[in-house]
């Protein structure tokens, strides 16, 4: 059996051994629930802030800035529509991009059908939305504007700083929220700093479980809440706190601060020797920038002649993991909005992988992978092309 290369961490990560271990012991033994009022619920509640205050610190926001939810979706789903229906008041229009997760693309389309309207701003061929094109959306009847900080197939960045002042210019009422979900952990995130009024975060991208997200939700910012119930997290979101998925989520995130400098040196350099061995295979193209202003941990490789979903299997048998354009979404085959935008065929969306990197792998495991590509795709290509 091959050695296990594992090259889709944008899909999900896989947890620190540490982190599963301190999972474990609060699984079984500080297992209460932090709204109990005996020593067992205390002991969860110290748990809890402490995760908080972890995570507001890496951000540099405040502890009462943070709600846990379930998920990116979830924290997505919150702020856009939680954020949009506190707002209605003031409008009805929502402004964001062709190239955002379908977790923010779908709460913008339920919103539609609540009588909101959307204006969708395209990307340049970089997968790249203009601060320009931002400030001509916005409206004085713009209540929400989403921009995603990294975008998870081709790993984009977007120049937020700019935008947040973009918008605030044209509406300083209009809520800025970001999807970071792919960002949190590769960058130094401060939505302070870019003006930023909600942001989504989630656990499992960065070596915690699944099952944990995060929403940040600025001073003075009033959202609808999604989850009804027993009023926990001040009534933000309801239902019992999942402590060991807070606790965990906080202390893989510490983990990745610890080192942060280096380990992104270190991604960026796997990510480079990744693209100069693939470039080396014929017709091979690489998706969007690839440099310092991308995404240290995502390359969107399109390969001519080859179906992707053929090649990804071929791969999966030397032990090669990764994805077929966007997989986290659903495992239903799917045209991908993102590479659409950036103007790829579709001959090109239906031949492009996703390698996505993360402080688990060695350059020995990029080495490998390209190594496979270059030995299957000419084998491949003269079965597809016959
Ligand atoms: N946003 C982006 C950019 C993502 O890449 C993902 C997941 O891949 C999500 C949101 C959804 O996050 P979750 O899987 O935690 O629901």
């Amino acid at each position: 059996m091959a050695r296990e290369i594992y090259l889709d961490n944008s899909a999900t990560t896989r947890v620190f051994p540490e982190t599963a271990d301190y999972m474990r012991r609060i699984c079984l033994e500080a297992y209460g629930n932090p709204s109990s009022m005996h020593h067992k619920g205390v002991e969860a509640e110290k748990i809890l802030s402490e995760a908080a205050r972890t995570l507001a610190g890496l951000l540099k926001v405040k502890p009462a800035n943070l709600v846990f939810t379930s998920c990116g979706t979830e924290s997505d789903n919150t702020a856009i529509i939680g954020g949009a229906l506190a707002a209605r008041r003031r409008g009805t229009h929502l402004v964001t991009t062709r190239i955002e997760h379908p977790a923010v693309l779908e709460s913008m389309r339920f919103l539609e059908k609540q009588g909101f309207t959307v204006t969708y701003l395209p990307v340049d061929r970089d997968g790249i939305v203009s601060p320009e094109s931002v400030h001509e959306a916005v409206r004085p009847d713009t209540v929400l504007v989403s921009v995603m900080h990294t975008n998870n197939e081709i790993g984009s960045l977007q120049p937020l700083a700019e935008i947040g002042r973009a918008v605030k210019d044209k509406n300083p009422a209009a809520l800025f929220h970001t999807d970071a979900v792919q960002g949190f952990g590769k960058d130094r995130i401060f939505p302070r700093q870019l003006g930023v009024d909600l942001l989504s975060a989630s656990g499992h991208k960065i070596h915690a479980p699944k099952g944990i997200g995060l929403l940040y939700i600025a001073d003075k910012v009033r959202i609808q809440p999604m989850v009804l119930g027993g009023g926990q997290q001040r009534g933000l979101r309801s239902g019992t706190d999942n402590v060991a998925g807070a606790a965990a989520m906080a202390m893989s995130a510490g983990r990745l601060y610890q080192n942060f400098d280096e380990d992104i040196r270190a991604l960026r350099a796997m990510k480079a020797v990744f693209i100069e061995e693939v470039l080396k295979i014929p017709e091979v193209r690489i998706n969007g920038r690839t440099g310092e202003d991308s995404a240290p941990h995502i390359i969107s490789v399109t390969v001519p002649g080859v179906r992707a979903e053929v090649l990804l299997h071929a791969l999966e048998d030397r032990g090669v993991y990764l994805s077929a354009g966007s997989a986290c979404a659903s495992n239903r085959p799917h045209v991908s909005e993102t590479l659409k935008a950036i103007g790829l065929s579709s001959d090109g969306t239906g031949s492009t992988l996703r390698v996505s990197l993360s402080v688990m792998n060695t350059e020995e495991d990029v080495r490998e992978a390209a190594a496979a590509m270059a030995d299957l795709i000419p084998f491949l290509r003269r079965y597809t092309r016959r």
